[in-house]
Protein backbone atom coordinates (compact mmCIF):
# COMPACT_ATOMS: atom_id res chain seq x y z
CA UNK A 1 0.00 0.00 0.00
CA UNK A 2 2.94 2.39 0.27
CA UNK A 3 3.29 5.26 2.61
CA UNK A 4 1.13 7.39 3.83
CA UNK A 5 0.11 11.08 3.89
CA UNK A 6 -0.22 12.95 7.44
CA UNK A 7 -1.39 16.59 6.79
CA UNK A 8 -2.47 18.82 9.43
CA UNK A 9 -4.98 21.21 8.41
CA UNK A 10 -5.88 24.60 10.39
CA UNK A 11 -9.18 25.32 9.20
CA UNK A 12 -12.29 23.62 7.54
CA UNK A 13 -11.59 25.42 3.89
CA UNK A 14 -7.79 23.65 3.99
CA UNK A 15 -10.00 20.54 4.65
CA UNK A 16 -11.99 21.32 1.49
CA UNK A 17 -8.71 22.25 -0.22
CA UNK A 18 -7.32 18.99 0.32
CA UNK A 19 -10.65 17.16 -0.67
CA UNK A 20 -9.99 19.01 -3.71
CA UNK A 21 -7.00 17.74 -4.17
CA UNK A 22 -7.87 14.13 -3.66
CA UNK A 23 -10.79 14.89 -6.15
CA UNK A 24 -8.58 15.89 -8.83
CA UNK A 25 -5.98 12.78 -8.51
CA UNK A 26 -9.69 10.85 -8.47
CA UNK A 27 -10.59 12.72 -11.25
CA UNK A 28 -7.70 12.31 -13.21
CA UNK A 29 -7.71 8.16 -12.34
CA UNK A 30 -11.37 8.13 -13.66
CA UNK A 31 -12.75 5.84 -10.91
CA UNK A 32 -11.86 5.07 -7.16
CA UNK A 33 -13.19 4.16 -3.81
CA UNK A 34 -12.55 6.30 -1.01
CA UNK A 35 -13.24 5.15 2.52
CA UNK A 36 -13.32 7.56 5.41
CA UNK A 37 -12.69 7.42 8.99
CA UNK A 38 -13.11 9.80 12.11
CA UNK A 39 -15.37 10.36 14.67
CA UNK A 40 -18.23 12.90 14.69
CA UNK A 41 -17.19 16.61 13.65
CA UNK A 42 -14.08 15.15 12.15
CA UNK A 43 -14.37 17.06 9.15
CA UNK A 44 -15.47 14.20 7.11
CA UNK A 45 -18.17 15.83 5.05
CA UNK A 46 -16.33 19.10 4.77
CA UNK A 47 -13.66 17.41 2.60
CA UNK A 48 -16.18 15.09 0.85
CA UNK A 49 -17.27 18.41 0.11
CA UNK A 50 -13.72 19.23 -1.47
CA UNK A 51 -13.19 15.83 -3.24
CA UNK A 52 -17.09 16.79 -4.86
CA UNK A 53 -15.84 19.93 -5.99
CA UNK A 54 -13.33 18.55 -8.14
CA UNK A 55 -16.29 16.96 -10.31
CA UNK A 56 -18.05 20.25 -10.45
CA UNK A 57 -20.58 19.16 -7.82
CA UNK A 58 -21.33 22.37 -5.52
CA UNK A 59 -20.84 21.88 -1.55
CA UNK A 60 -23.95 22.96 -0.64
CA UNK A 61 -25.83 20.10 -3.10
CA UNK A 62 -23.44 17.34 -0.30
CA UNK A 63 -26.06 16.71 2.60
CA UNK A 64 -24.56 16.41 5.76
CA UNK A 65 -25.99 13.14 4.70
CA UNK A 66 -28.00 13.15 8.20
CA UNK A 67 -31.19 11.89 6.00
CA UNK A 68 -30.05 10.19 3.00
CA UNK A 69 -27.56 7.03 3.38
CA UNK A 70 -26.42 7.50 -0.30
CA UNK A 71 -26.49 10.28 -2.92
CA UNK A 72 -25.79 9.19 -6.37
CA UNK A 73 -24.56 12.89 -8.62
CA UNK A 74 -24.80 12.14 -12.62
CA UNK A 75 -21.33 13.27 -13.43
CA UNK A 76 -18.57 12.28 -15.47
CA UNK A 77 -17.79 9.50 -14.29
CA UNK A 78 -20.99 9.10 -11.43
CA UNK A 79 -20.39 10.26 -7.67
CA UNK A 80 -21.36 8.55 -4.78
CA UNK A 81 -21.54 10.32 -1.83
CA UNK A 82 -22.28 6.89 0.64
CA UNK A 83 -22.50 8.03 4.81
CA UNK A 84 -23.28 5.33 6.89
CA UNK A 85 -23.63 7.42 10.43
CA UNK A 86 -27.62 5.97 10.42
CA UNK A 87 -26.66 2.45 9.38
CA UNK A 88 -26.87 0.30 12.80
CA UNK A 89 -26.12 -3.21 11.53
CA UNK A 90 -23.97 -5.08 9.21
CA UNK A 91 -26.55 -6.41 7.47
CA UNK A 92 -28.28 -3.43 6.90
CA UNK A 93 -25.81 -2.03 4.72
CA UNK A 94 -25.51 -4.63 2.49
CA UNK A 95 -28.94 -4.88 1.92
CA UNK A 96 -29.02 -0.91 0.39
CA UNK A 97 -27.81 -1.52 -2.46
CA UNK A 98 -24.15 0.45 -1.64
CA UNK A 99 -22.21 -2.18 -3.48
CA UNK A 100 -23.58 -1.56 -6.66
CA UNK A 101 -22.14 1.36 -6.16
CA UNK A 102 -18.60 0.81 -5.11
CA UNK A 103 -16.29 -0.29 -8.03
CA UNK A 104 -18.95 0.27 -10.44
CA UNK A 105 -16.91 2.63 -12.35
CA UNK A 106 -17.72 5.62 -10.74
CA UNK A 107 -16.23 7.32 -7.22
CA UNK A 108 -17.70 6.60 -4.04
CA UNK A 109 -17.14 8.11 -1.11
CA UNK A 110 -17.63 6.72 2.07
CA UNK A 111 -18.20 8.42 5.44
CA UNK A 112 -18.04 5.90 8.80
CA UNK A 113 -16.44 3.25 6.53
CA UNK A 114 -15.53 1.22 9.53
CA UNK A 115 -19.37 0.06 9.49
CA UNK A 116 -18.46 -1.48 5.60
CA UNK A 117 -18.48 -5.61 5.78
CA UNK A 118 -15.54 -5.29 3.83
CA UNK A 119 -12.72 -3.16 2.74
CA UNK A 120 -13.62 -2.40 -1.21
CA UNK A 121 -9.84 -3.67 -3.57
CA UNK A 122 -7.81 -0.68 -4.25
CA UNK A 123 -9.29 2.08 -1.61
CA UNK A 124 -7.83 5.17 -0.65
CA UNK A 125 -7.91 5.20 3.02
CA UNK A 126 -8.15 8.85 4.42
CA UNK A 127 -8.28 8.60 8.71
CA UNK A 128 -9.63 12.17 10.30
CA UNK A 129 -8.68 13.03 13.75
CA UNK A 130 -9.99 15.99 15.82
CA UNK A 131 -6.69 17.82 17.18
CA UNK A 132 -8.27 21.28 18.97
CA UNK A 133 -11.58 23.09 17.83
CA UNK A 134 -9.84 24.14 14.19
CA UNK A 135 -7.14 21.86 13.60
CA UNK A 136 -7.78 18.09 12.14
CA UNK A 137 -4.70 15.73 11.43
CA UNK A 138 -5.86 13.78 7.94
CA UNK A 139 -3.85 10.69 7.23
CA UNK A 140 -4.58 9.31 3.34
CA UNK A 141 -2.98 5.84 2.98
CA UNK A 142 -3.02 4.15 -0.89
CA UNK A 143 -1.54 6.71 -3.11
CA UNK A 144 1.81 7.10 -4.18
CA UNK A 145 3.49 10.33 -2.71
CA UNK A 146 4.87 11.07 -6.12
CA UNK A 147 1.33 11.10 -7.94
CA UNK A 148 0.13 13.10 -5.16
CA UNK A 149 2.87 15.92 -5.47
CA UNK A 150 2.01 16.73 -9.16
CA UNK A 151 -2.00 17.26 -7.92
P1 LIG B 1 -18.11 14.70 10.12
O1 LIG B 1 -18.71 14.54 8.74
O2 LIG B 1 -16.77 14.03 10.27
O3 LIG B 1 -19.07 14.30 11.21
P2 LIG B 1 -18.32 17.51 9.51
O4 LIG B 1 -17.47 17.67 8.30
O5 LIG B 1 -19.79 17.45 9.30
O6 LIG B 1 -17.81 16.24 10.35
O7 LIG B 1 -18.06 18.69 10.54
C1 LIG B 1 -16.78 19.14 10.88
C2 LIG B 1 -16.96 20.37 11.76
O8 LIG B 1 -15.70 20.79 12.29
C3 LIG B 1 -17.55 21.54 10.98
O9 LIG B 1 -18.42 22.25 11.82
C4 LIG B 1 -16.31 22.38 10.67
O10 LIG B 1 -16.61 23.76 10.53
C5 LIG B 1 -15.45 22.14 11.90
N1 LIG B 1 -14.00 22.28 11.67
C6 LIG B 1 -13.17 23.07 12.39
N2 LIG B 1 -11.91 22.97 11.97
C7 LIG B 1 -11.91 22.10 10.92
C8 LIG B 1 -10.89 21.59 10.07
N3 LIG B 1 -9.59 21.93 10.19
N4 LIG B 1 -11.29 20.72 9.11
C9 LIG B 1 -12.57 20.35 8.99
N5 LIG B 1 -13.58 20.78 9.77
C10 LIG B 1 -13.26 21.66 10.74
MG1 LIG C 1 -20.43 13.61 8.02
Amino acid sequence: MGHELRIITNSPSETEELGFKLGRFLKANGKGTVLLYGDLGAGKTVFVKGVASAFGIAGRDIGSASFVIAAEYETSPPFYHIDLYRVEREGDIDNLGIWEYIGSGGIAVIEWAERLSEIPEDSIIVKMNFMDDSTREVIIEGIDEENWDHM
